[in-house]
């Protein structure tokens, strides 16, 4: 049967750095229980996409654990993992392709309605049905072209056909445009239900939904309040 994560993540005493001359995140701890919302903020080069990555085991503490469910990340079935734990960054929103295989990228067996249910859910069903081959547009052609708040509504449509226990998002820096903004806001709402998220956040739309919100710098977490106290 396949294993299902309920989302707890910890990190536990966790040193890392991108070599031996320079530690990033020193001896790290952090408790994150299942179905938290947390935003990430602090200064450029403060460590949090390196969190993000260690999440995401793109990376293995050189001491220390991340584990999910008490199982240290090491130990788990690759497939478990990448079911588990979702990673959204702005530079992978999309690939060539269509829209729907787009959306349908983490469940490649998904139909089609699976995947208008999950463009529908995350509000991305009406600009796509009004592109010129709607589902099966091309996201590189011209025509069928979609705006930055459009990619990331898709990106979102694909995590949420995904359906992790973990989510993690690294938001998009680019302004969006007022509309977009909304939209990505309502979306986002709808993502986070029910999953453990973990958002490096750039908007404070985003950190005020967030029932906790850590302030990195230099690899330590240095405030850890609810958006309300910050
Ligand atoms: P930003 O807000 O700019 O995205 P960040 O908080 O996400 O910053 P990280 O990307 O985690 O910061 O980087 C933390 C530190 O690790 C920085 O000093 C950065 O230069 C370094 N770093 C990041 N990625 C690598 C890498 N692949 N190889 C070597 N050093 C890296
Ligand atoms: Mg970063």
């Amino acid at each position: 049967d396949l294993w299902e994560s309920r989302g707890h993540v910890r990190f536990d005493e966790v040193t890392f750095g991108y070599s031996d001359e320079r530690t990033i995140l020193p001896s790290f701890s952090l408790d994150i229980p299942a179905g938290q919302t947390i935003a990430l903020v602090g200064t450029t080069g403060a460590g949090k996409s390196t969190l993000a990555k260690l999440i995401s085991r793109f990376y293995d503490p050189s001491k220390g654990k991340v584990t999910l469910d008490g199982v240290d990340l090491r130990d788990l079935h690759p497939k478990d993992l990448r079911r588990a734990i979702v990673m959204v960054t702005q530079e992978a929103y999309l690939f060539s392709g269509t829209v729907a295989d787009n959306i349908a990228l983490g469940k490649p067996d998904a139909t089609l309605e699976e995947i208008r249910a999950a463009a529908r859910a995350v509000g991305a069903d009406a600009f796509i049905e009004a592109l010129p081959d709607g589902y099966n547009s091309d996201v590189n052609k011209r025509g069928g072209r979609v705006s930055a708040g459009q990619r990331q509504l898709i990106s979102f449509a694909r995590a949420f056909l995904a359906d992790p226990a973990v989510l993690i998002l690294d938001e998009a820096t680019a302004s969006l445009d007022i509309p977009s903004e909304r939209l990505i806001q309502d979306a986002l709402q709808t993502l986070l239900a029910d999953r453990t998220a973990i958002i490096i956040a750039h908007r404070l739309s985003t950190v005020a939904i967030a029932d906790r919100v850590l302030v990195m710098e230099h690899g330590r977490v240095i405030e850890d309040d609810a958006p309300d106290v910050l």
